[in-house]
């Protein structure tokens, strides 16, 4: 039954469900209302094709180097744009599941790969179309309308990812005794880092 969601051709569903419930959901930015940076909140093979496809775009424009912006966004976060009309989604994004990044310039005086303060980040410094082009060619997806932003699966399946995950939380739910609602909240958490914690 699962293999005939179309969802599992761009994820495996137990490592994802994995990454989502241990890293994700333990993390201490997952309530947090502001931009996350951190490359370890995404999905591995995500994380895996977002970095090769920064090498490349090297290969092309040593000059600029390729920042993740945001990787994680909480639902907070989310729903902090919507209201001031900077997203059409007001919760459950694709930065909340770990499968989004968006990418800008980021003028690392000291080549670390890490903002530091004093360095900056632009919107504008980047060859998007290059970009683009690299990440179509590491089987990435990116928007039309939203340049520095690339994602792991088509707009498409955006409602399957989320189905599947509330369906997957609920399933924990049950099976912990706890309200079966699909949101993970601070009982849920609890739960989750009493077995992977
Ligand atoms: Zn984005």
């Amino acid at each position: 039954m699962e293999n005939s969601n179309p969802l599992f051709q761009y994820l495996d569903p137990m490592e994802f469900s994995k990454h989502f419930f241990s890293k994700i959901c333990l993390s201490d930015k997952f309530f947090y209302p502001g931009e996350c940076k951190d490359p370890d909140l995404l999905y591995p093979p995500f994380l895996n094709k977002i970095n090769s496809v920064k090498t490349e775009y090297n290969k092309y424009d040593y000059d600029h180097t390729v920042f993740i912006y945001e990787s994680f966004r909480s639902n907070e976060l989310q729903r902090i744009y919507f209201n001031r009309n900077s997203s059409k989604i007001r919760r459950y994004g694709m930065h909340f599941y770990g499968i989004a990044a968006d990418l800008v310039h980021l003028d690392d005086k000291d080549n670390d790969g890490i903002q530091d303060n004093g360095e900056f980040v632009s919107w504008d410094k980047l060859n998007y179309p290059l970009l683009q082009e690299l990440a179509t060619s590491a089987e990435l997806i990116h928007l039309a309308w939203e340049a520095c932003h690339f994602q792991l699966i088509p707009v498409s399946l955006q409602q399957n990812i989320r189905n599947f995950v509330t369906a997957q939380v609920v399933s924990f739910q049950q099976d912990n005794n706890l309200v079966p609602d699909g949101d993970v909240g601070p009982k849920t958490i609890a739960k989750l880092r009493s077995m992977y914690g």
